[in-house]
């Protein structure tokens, strides 16, 4: 039978292949102070250390994490301010996120809310659910709700399926967006109950979290094919991050090996600024020229958007690169991907 108790302590690490007495050491002063957690699953699929292996790095705790810059924060984007109950960040004014559980199947060593998320962080009490679910019963402006946590899909499919019954009867809410990690952390908490679950007459999305092509097995497969047959859309958020997916190569082959599997690339995230975290950053200007190296190399729906969740609460935006520049006299330049300028004619105002 398959290993199923997910590792958290140095011990659970121990006689494991490619996890040193430094890696040890590392998960032993992390522990102390951040969630850790990674599935019988997720370490069949390392195959070397934090510093060569791009499942390793996102997975097993190094000693860089205790470091802490002046500009990281616990509330790197500002969610607090926008909380207007528990468990509703509601920022733009047509989707809100709804965070039912702070708990993950595995613990992600860049984690932007990892202040917030760990065993022993409560889900929703049913009567704060309750609330929750009112605030999003009395504003019909709410088009899209975005499950998000934590992870939704450690919940019971039980659980989910009643949240879920009770989103899809609020006629103003059209749309389900589930952001979550357990597709590719956790392939076997993907059950045909879970499917029938998710299997609605209203719209779902999800949103897979994914960084790297090793992280796609055969099971990870079967699970794509499985949320494609119970009528999910499926959309992949991978964040930037330095030594895993940070070139050309491995960002492309995530992004074809995605869309052959009916996965549409969404969002490529910079890393936000939470603490412990800089050495997955890289500069802005750098994940720029990697978005220019894919620019007409991959398709346009190989292409996510490169985003910034902008520090103190005021939303994501694309981070470019720009293609197009205004000159004076209302000519534009526009660039082409060999980095050749082109001029193109101003509107006619006549
Ligand atoms: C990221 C986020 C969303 C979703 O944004 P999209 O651009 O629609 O993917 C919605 N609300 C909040 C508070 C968010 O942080
Ligand atoms: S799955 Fe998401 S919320 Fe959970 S640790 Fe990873 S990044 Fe954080």
């Amino acid at each position: 039978m398959a290993e199923k108790t997910v590792l958290k302590s140095p011990a659970d690490f121990e006689n494991r292949p490619h996890v040193v007495p430094s890696d040890l050491a590392a998960i032993a002063l992390v522990a102390k102070r951040y969630a850790v957690g990674v599935t019988p699953h997720v370490m069949s699929t390392i195959q070397g250390s934090p510093q060569d292996d791009p499942v390793a790095r996102q997975y097993i705790p190094q000693k860089e994490e205790l470091l802490v810059l002046p500009e990281e924060s616990p509330d790197p984007i500002g969610d607090d301010a926008h909380s207007p109950v528990k468990g509703i960040v509601h920022r733009y004014p047509d989707r809100v996120l709804l965070k039912i559980a702070n708990v993950c199947a595995v613990y992600c060593r860049y984690c932007f809310r990892r202040e917030m998320v760990g065993p022993g962080s409560a889900t929703l009490k049913p009567a704060e659910l309750e609330a929750a679910l009112n605030y999003i019963r009395n504003d019909s402006n709410i088009f899209e709700i975005i499950l998000t946590g934590g992870d939704p899909l450690v919940l019971s499919p039980k659980k989910l399926s009643k949240i879920l019954d009770d989103l899809c009867a609020i006629p103003h809410v059209q749309v389900i967006r589930i952001h979550s990690r357990v597709p590719v952390a956790d392939p076997a908490r993907i059950t045909t109950e879970l499917c029938a679950a998710l299997d609605r007459e209203k719209a779902v999305y999800m949103a897979i979290h994914i960084n790297h092509t090793n992280e796609i097995t055969p099971d990870v497969k079967a699970v794509f094919k499985a949320l494609h047959k119970a009528g999910c859309v499926l959309l992949s958020q991978s964040v930037l991050l330095k030594g895993i997916n940070d070139n050309t190569q491995a960002l492309e082959n995530l992004f074809r090996t995605l869309v052959s599997l009916r996965v549409k690339p969404y969002y490529l995230h910079h890393p936000d600024l939470a603490p412990g975290t800089s050495h997955f950053r890289l500069p802005v200007h750098e994940g720029q020229a990697l978005m220019a190296s894919l620019q007409g190399r991959i398709s346009g729906l190989c292409l996510p958007h490169y985003m910034l969740d902008i520090p103190g609460g005021h939303g994501k935006v694309p981070i470019g690169p720009s293609w197009l520049e205004e000159t004076q006299n209302g000519t534009y330049l526009v660039k082409d991907r060999h980095g050749h300028t082109h001029a193109y004619p101003p509107e006619n105002k006549e």
